[in-house]
């Protein structure tokens, strides 16, 4: 008996003196919530969720904690971007690699492209669309195996024949076959269920629609309607019936219109959203992601010779500017604005140029890092463990140098990233 009790002692003791606390010193710290910066704050992380956070500088009692000095920093907490293709980096040789890459090979690009993300600043993502690699990044992300952000993932896109995510666009007929709602290819409301349940059965956490014809898909329009708003309707409620939400890449405004009438929450892009469509977003409490960084981006590389496919250039020249234009119009009118920048478009690591543009055109600096934290962790219904440093919320912190408020491109270098308690980077 005394036996099983000094062994029951010894087990409690070791597992409260093996729990790693760390204290957390902050100059300043930037409250998501209240949309305000606290000086000299101390945030105290046991295991993988914070603790507590106190006033002033506080020293650890136990011997065994760890210290870390922010005291020159601004730290927040870690960001969320709501639209990145974690597979894939665009650049003159994709639509080849399509080709000659296998999924193995698109594996080991991936777990790059995840490190780079998380160290700068991005605990948190939802990837949109990619071969189905991305579930296992996911998952290999969650047991420990890699570095990379949480990652919510739509597995494949969802799209019609010769639409923005038919995987055989632009390909030799001979390699074109006959894609189905397994592949993501669908034509009717029961294709549409299929493809819905498919993507369950793969492991999917959300539900990606192409919407309108896109930008860089090898095809003539950018902006057409590409589904019925009866196969919108099934796409929604079915995902619904699963737990999951649906998003939708739109550029064109009666695209974008079906979806929202048809269920979607996030619409991404907006490029040509009318007035009346952004009423209709607010009726329907669905949010804009604006993915400016991707435009910004498609609007360059089209200027270089033979970066992109010829039938893909004026598609990029005309919908490039108008992104940030209409991230304007639709924050001033009161649309929801969820952070997404359409990494994978551009460079991963990049995201955080997305803050400059958002201020640039017209939205405070504390409104965007709010739409990167409190609004992104309430769409995935994580309210209360993440976007926030409160006791409680899984310890994602992250520490820039100057007050963004001040200079936002100081959210362009993100000197310190914890994510789940554990210390990624750490440059001071
Ligand atoms: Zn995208």
């Amino acid at each position: 008996m005394k036996k099983i009790f000094l062994l029951f002692i010894t087990v409690f003791f070791m597992q409260n003196f093996m729990a790693q606390t760390t204290y957390i010193l902050c100059g300043k710290l930037l409250d998501t919530k209240s949309g305000e910066i606290a000086t000299k704050k101390t945030i105290i992380v046991k295991e993988n969720k914070i603790y507590k956070v106190m006033d002033g500088y506080v020293s650890p009692k136990s011997v065994t904690a760890i210290t870390i000095d922010l005291k020159d920093k601004v730290v927040m907490a870690g960001l969320i971007d709501f639209h990145v293709h974690i597979e894939q980096e665009f650049d003159r040789n994709t639509r080849l690699n399509s080709y000659v890459l296998n999924e193995a090979d698109v594996a080991f690009n991936s777990v790059g492209f995840a490190k780079t993300t998380l160290l700068n600043g991005f605990t948190t993502v939802r990837d949109l669309g990619g071969s189905g690699v991305n579930i296992s990044i996911r998952n290999a992300i969650n047991a420990g195996k890699i570095p990379g952000p949480r990652v919510f993932t739509a597995g494949k896109s969802l799209a019609t024949t010769g639409g923005h995510a038919d995987p055989t666009n632009g390909s030799s007929r001979k390699l074109i076959g006959n894609p189905g709602p397994k592949e993501g290819v669908v034509n009717s409301v029961d294709d549409a269920k299929k493809a819905v349940r498919q993507r369950y059965k793969n492991g999917a956490d959300c539900i990606k629609i192409t919407a309108t014809g896109g930008v860089l898909s090898v095809a003539k329009s950018g902006d057409n309607p590409q589904f019925t708003i009866e196969e919108i309707k099934a796409i929604c409620k079915t995902a619904n019936d699963y737990g999951m939400y649906v998003a939708a890449h739109a550029h064109g405004d009666e695209g974008m219109r079906r979806a929202i009438i048809g269920g979607v929450k996030t619409i991404e892009h907006g490029t040509y959203m009318s007035s009346e469509t952004m009423e209709l977003m607010k009726k329907h409490d669905a949010y804009l992601v604006p993915t400016i960084t991707a435009g910004k981006e498609v609007e360059e590389k089209a200027k270089i010779p033979g970066f992109y496919p010829d039938i893909v250039v004026p598609k990029a020249l005309a919908v490039g500017p108008q992104i940030q234009d209409t991230f304007a119009k639709a924050y001033k009118k009161g649309v929801g604005i969820a952070f997404g920048t359409d990494a994978g478009v551009f460079k991963h690591g990049n995201n955080g140029k997305e803050f400059g543009f958002m201020v640039e055109a017209g939205m405070p600096a504390m409104e965007a890092i709010q739409s990167a934290t409190i609004t992104n962790a309430m769409l995935l219904k994580m309210e209360n463990e993440i976007g926030q440093i409160q006791s409680g919320f899984f310890a994602d912190i992250i520490a820039v140098d100057e007050d963004p408020t001040k200079n936002i491109a100081t959210m362009e270098k993100v000197v310190f990233v914890m994510k789940n308690g554990k210390v990624y980077k750490d440059e001071k």
